[in-house]
């Protein structure tokens, strides 16, 4: 006879997996919570800012971390992936994976021991426009704060002998397997930017300076590449002319075919951060319709300003001048029925959501996705999408579903 678990398996550390973790556990259910990255937070930790409040991540990550260090009924678990899960509602056995940190657990300094390491590895939490050390804390808001080799680093002999060198490193630890017992498995392992290279017309692989909303974010964060300052990646010079084009990959059928929602916010809310850093900046945002959801009012402030040009028209192409470097946006105006041919230093791309699941299925049988990948809930298995990994919705929207489904759970 099977056995009944009231225990609850949350995948994926960002905010939705983060937020369903703290309240299933506040709910009073045992939750193992399963990221596979090192550090908790996902996307919105590489933010600069964030709606409603535009305030920086670690306002509503922070207050989360402590919650979780707070609560021993939540039991983290990074660099972790679940590999196979066998069972039915209420009687889950769960394998996972377990990556070693390759650290030791004495470490008492977790920055300095790692300072002599040269950085050489693309550094993801930049969405790679920046290099880090083989062996470091990943980002200034890590959770756990603690250092990690990245295991392509051990790939490299030369890097692999540098490493061993550092007493705080101990490369002999293993990959484990473990098994946990859950009853509920709350889905949140969330969304990529679709792969902009795709969209040739657009010169993402073609020109430095057309760069994708998610590492625009970055360039704009204090703790990012450029320590907050626009600048172009071709030459370093400032980014005062800013193009955003929307719908980069989405609603078109040769690529996502769905609306991904939160992409006029998130350029709005760019426009306002050359705004800001430059009293002369400007910025032109291309788009088709503008879908601004619950944030009507921000849109109406962002129309007010006289140098935030909206261009109604789907951006067909983009040229460089190889002199100044300079880039020039070709559209359609429709409200003109003309053309346009825009230059600008920088060009953004509102690039769509892709959800994880689309190439990470969930390793159980029996469940559905719609024809883009998005998983679709199993009541009656107990298996519950939420955030990015059911629809595109943003951070706020994220946070509501993960709380319905901590509800959904109670039931079981
Ligand atoms: Fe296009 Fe805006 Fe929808 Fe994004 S949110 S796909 S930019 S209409």
């Amino acid at each position: 006879m099977s056995s009944q678990h009231t225990s609850v398996l949350v995948v994926g550390g960002g905010i939705a997996g983060v937020t369903a973790a703290i309240e299933s556990a506040e709910m009073g259910r045992e939750v193992f919570l399963v990221e596979k990255s090192p550090t908790l937070g996902g996307r919105v930790s590489a933010m600069n800012q964030y709606f409603p409040k535009l305030c920086p991540p670690l306002c509503g990550l922070e207050i989360n971390y402590r919650r979780i260090k707070d609560n021993p009924k939540v039991r983290v678990f990074t660099s972790t992936s679940v590999e196979k899960i066998e069972g039915n509602k209420g009687d889950y056995s769960v394998t996972v994976k377990i990556t070693p940190r390759y650290i030791k657990d004495s470490i008492t300094d977790p920055v300095h021991p790692f300072e002599q390491l040269e950085a050489t590895l693309p550094d993801e939490y930049n969405y790679g426009l920046s290099k880090k050390k083989p062996a470091q804390i990943p980002h200034e808001m890590a959770f756990p704060f603690k250092p990690v080799v990245d295991p392509v680093a051990l790939e490299d002999e030369s890097t692999k002998a540098q490493l061993e060198k550092i007493d705080e490193v101990d490369l002999s630890q293993q990959v484990e397997e473990m098994t946990i017992k859950v009853g509920s498995i709350i889905w949140a392992t969330g969304w990529k930017p679709y792969d902009a290279s795709r969209i040739g017309y657009l010169k993402y692989d073609e020109y430095q300076d057309v760069i994708t909303n998610v590492e625009f974010e970055r360039l704009a964060a204090v703790n990012g590449p450029t320590e907050g300052k626009l600048l172009r990646p071709s030459d370093g010079r400032e980014a005062k002319r800013i193009a955003f084009v929307q719908c980069a990959g989405s609603r078109d059928e040769a690529h996502l075919p769905y609306c991904s929602a939160v992409c006029c916010m998130a350029s709005l809310k760019q426009s306002t951060y050359v705004r800001e850093a430059f009293e002369d900046g400007e910025a032109w945002i291309f788009y088709i319709d503008i879908r601004a959801n619950r944030y009507e009012s921000f849109y109406r402030k962002i129309q007010d300003d006289e140098k935030v040009h909206f261009i109604k028209g789907k951006a067909g192409g983009i040229e460089r001048d190889p002199e100044s470097g300079d880039l020039f946006v070709i559209s359609e105006d429709m409200e003109n029925s003309d053309m346009v041919r825009i230059p600008v230093d920088l060009v953004v791309l509102a690039t769509g959501m892709v959800p994880s699941t689309a190439d990470d299925k969930v390793p159980m049988d029996g469940l559905t996705y719609d024809d883009y990948g998005f998983l679709v809930a199993n009541p009656d298995k107990a298996v519950y999408p939420v955030g990015c990994t059911k629809r595109p919705v943003d951070v706020s929207a994220s946070v509501q579903d993960a709380t319905g489904a901590c509800i959904k759970v109670q039931s079981n």
